[in-house]
């Protein structure tokens, strides 16, 4: 990905794609210390904009305070940043990443003295988890990893070093020839794939784990529960077991980069009619409707670049 046209913004300034590199000695690549988001543009009825840019500038700051470094940016140079990259690099719909890592001027744990940087990248990425599965619904596995203890690593911070626990889960998830891994907590009850929240559908309501699952307060998620709220759809938060998923009548993944993909199958168990049931599909439909400028009543969630 390094060697492409394009440009980054990194601290301060928009720079050449090729350039934006940082010293091998740099703090986070050492010890995982860092923070990121993944936002998505869209092309929308009425030209490019982002997706709740505010959120995730917002989430971005709250990492960043968890893991105790200070941004010498404003959220609203942050906000600035990613439109500039949109634009800069003459995107109409793509993925957004920003980036906090801590400098090189030394190694140790401690991170003191070191300084914070913030990049943002942006490239065309299309449906995460493919489009097939979008529309028919992906095979997940139950991870053999564990996600997360709430008190060990941070779970409410996009945090760098929280992604090892999702990479092996993907990893064995694929190798074992799966599309996906959903986590389970430290006391067994379901967190989230692994890099998404997952909701299931039994008897006309919609499920989600509470955050106490260790699970990302993923702003897809939000954006679903007020999409239940006007289908007149309740949401319940609670403990969830993976038998529940099992029995449940439809199940689906929600993420920036997955928007909302169906499970058709957890540990080869069929779920449901075993493809995008009814209730996703309406969810589905109406997540997209707002992303792409459809739904007026969401207008303030786009951002135009
Ligand atoms: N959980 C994890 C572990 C994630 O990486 C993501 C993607 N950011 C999510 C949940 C979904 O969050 P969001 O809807 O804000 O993208």
């Amino acid at each position: 990905m390094a060697d492409r046209d394009g440009k980054i913004w990194m601290d301060g300034e928009l720079i050449d794609w090729r350039d934006a590199k940082v010293h091998v000695l740099t703090h986070t690549l050492h010890y995982g210390c860092g923070a990121f988001e993944g936002v998505r543009a869209y092309n929308t009825v009425n030209g490019t904009a982002i997706f709740r840019l505010q959120e995730h500038t917002d989430r971005l700051f709250n990492s960043a305070k968890i893991l105790r470094m200070q941004l010498p940016f404003s959220k609203e140079q942050v906000n600035e940043a990613q439109k500039q990259v949109v634009k800069a690099n003459k995107l109409e719909s793509c993925y957004i990443r920003p980036l906090t890592w801590i400098g090189s001027q030394k190694l140790g744990v401690s991170p003191k003295g070191n300084t914070i940087h913030l990049m943002v990248a942006a490239w065309a990425w299309g449906a995460y988890l493919g489009e097939e599965g979008l529309k028919n619904g992906i095979r997940v596995k139950t991870s053999s990893y564990t996600r997360h203890h709430v008190n060990i690593t941070m779970t409410q911070a996009k945090a760098v070093s929280n992604y090892s626990n999702s990479i092996l889960a993907n990893m064995e998830a694929l190798d074992d020839g799966y599309d996906e891994a959903l986590l389970l907590d430290a006391s067994g009850f379901v967190s989230e794939g692994a890099g998404e929240n997952i909701f299931v559908v039994k008897d006309g309501k919609i499920y989600t784990p509470d955050l106490s699952a260790g699970a990302l307060n993923g702003i897809t998620r939000n954006t679903v529960f007020h999409i239940a709220q006007d289908l007149g759809v309740e949401i319940i938060q609670k403990r969830i077991t993976r038998d529940e998923i099992y029995i449940a009548d439809e199940a689906f993944f929600t993420g920036t980069a997955a928007e909302v993909t169906p499970i058709r199958e957890l540990d080869r168990v069929q779920i449901g009619i075993g493809r995008r049931g009814p209730v996703t599909e309406k969810i589905q439909s109406a997540f997209f409707d707002i992303v792409n400028g459809r739904n007026p009543k969401y207008a303030h969630w786009l951002a135009k670049v």
